[in-house]
């Protein structure tokens, strides 16, 4: 592959062990991997001017269902409460096959890579009507983003007490078998991966006690990541406590849950003795705070966290409970939340930067991206301060108070992703066109 040398950037934020800020500086890559930081390099390979860029990570998101892009703002969910919100979409939902499943990941990952996200995970647990993981990944390949999905499940229907619809589960064998044969076809464990699986059973109220423990012993046999929701808001808690008779940490202790190959979405009703818990076993936290304030769920304990050490990176989560997927305004989200309940020195604007990008890494279990660093992935954000957003700004690297909301450019494995604030990969006005059309349909067959 060729070389690529950053310019002159304005700033570099690299995020590395010790937050170093350069001004005036390059940045070259090679062969997918950042290769040399410094001033006046030299390379005959492709130049990109950064003279009027921030340069950061490319940020990483933990949480999503990119599946729902095409259920966005649909009405009888705008303002409902989580499990009520739920149980308007699902029938929705059942329509889907493996063109939705397409063209929404198409659709929400240039969301993300739009706003400067490089990798992203990705919660797929409805099946309907032939729909297979395989379809967003194949749509991440197309876009060039590092992509780790995950094999998702839901398993208790209505009639066996559950809350989806009963066409909306599968069996939990097949479920297993099917986790097998993603991971077998599509997980790649080597340094630099493109793409990574990771088993996730939805959430604690939609698949039984059994298959929450045999998808944690299948991860573990394969080394891959597991993934899936908890203590969300008060209702979770409460089912929690009557079904199981616990809180939601020991109920993911107990289960084999807990752990550095786990990470946990939401985590906003962790009491302190579970934030001890997760700290201690290296669990992780995919902290989405608009999807938290969207549905009303409440604050996340994000400060008390990372003070003890918890591992938290952050998510946009589904598009039908954003209902956008703008990863830095998510991170600018995160900072502005953490100030609301614990005062204004609570989240500086460069802590949250390093809890998108850092931190997400570490939550994916990928300590070879997320910073700036020779030998690190060269996955790279270039934001262009010298528009009306950061106009006055004293301290443009300062992004998230103010700056802009989406790239100029994004480079994954050192290729160039997004160019002059357009995606490379795909035509995405085309792709645009198509999600309207499958929504439509959607809302037709209603
Ligand atoms: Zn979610």
């Amino acid at each position: 592959m060729k070389e690529t040398l950053i310019r002159n950037a304005h700033t570099i934020l690299t995020v590395d062990d010790s937050g170093r800020e350069e001004t005036q500086c390059d940045i070259r890559l090679n062969g997918g991997v950042i290769a040399e930081i410094g001033r006046h390099l030299q390379s005959d390979g492709v130049i990109i001017d950064a003279s009027d860029c921030v340069v950061t990570p490319g940020l990483v998101n933990t949480h999503h269902h990119l599946y729902q892009t095409l259920t966005r703002a649909v009405p009888g969910g705008q303002d409902a409460l989580l499990f009520g919100w739920l149980k308007t979409l699902y029938p929705i939902w059942e329509g889907f096959g493996p063109q939705e499943m397409f063209t929404s990941a198409q659709i929400g990952l240039a969301e993300l890579m739009l706003s400067g996200c490089s990798m992203s995970s990705d919660h797929l647990y409805l099946y309907p009507n032939g729909s297979r993981l395989e379809d967003t990944i194949f749509a991440a390949q197309e876009l060039g983003i590092r992509f780790h999905p995950t094999r998702g499940a839901m398993s208790i229907g209505e009639s066996a007490g559950g809350l989806p619809p009963d066409s909306l589960v599968e069996n939990e064998a097949a479920i297993l078998n099917d986790c097998i044969r993603v991971i077998d076809g599509f997980h790649d464990p080597s340094e630099g991966a493109m793409v990574r699986v990771g088993v996730a059973p939805c959430s604690p109220f939609s698949v039984s006690r059994e298959l929450m423990r045999d998808a944690a012993l299948l991860a573990r046999d394969k080394g891959v990541m597991m993934h899936t929701h908890l203590a969300e808001n008060d209702e979770d808690i409460a089912y929690s406590l009557a079904q199981f008779g616990c809180r939601p940490g020991q109920y993911a202790e107990e289960l084999g849950w807990t752990g550095d190959d786990v990470w946990h979405a939401h985590c906003v009703k962790l009491d302190g003795q579970e934030i001890d818990l997760f700290a201690k076993t290296g669990t992780g936290v995919a902290h989405c705070p608009c999807s938290n304030c969207r549905l009303g769920s409440g604050i996340a304990p994000v400060r008390a966290m990372r003070d003890a050490g918890v591992t938290v990176g952050l998510g946009v989560d589904g598009s039908a409970s954003n209902d956008a997927g703008n990863l830095v305004l998510e991170a600018r989200q995160s900072m502005l939340l953490q100030r609301v309940s614990r005062g204004a020195d609570a989240m500086s604007a460069r802590e949250a930067l390093r809890i998108a990008t850092r931190g997400g890494a570490a939550v994916l279990g990928r300590s070879d991206c997320g910073q700036i660093a020779v030998g690190k992935r060269a996955d790279i954000a270039l934001w262009d301060v010298t528009g009306v957003e950061s106009a006055g700004s004293w301290d443009p690297a300062a992004l998230l108070l103010a700056g802009p909301t989406q790239v100029k450019h994004l480079l994954v494995e050192g290729r160039q992703v997004v160019r002059d604030g357009h995606v490379t990969g795909i035509d995405l006005e085309k792709a645009i066109v198509k999600q309207n059309q499958l929504a439509q349909a959607l809302v037709e067959q209603l």
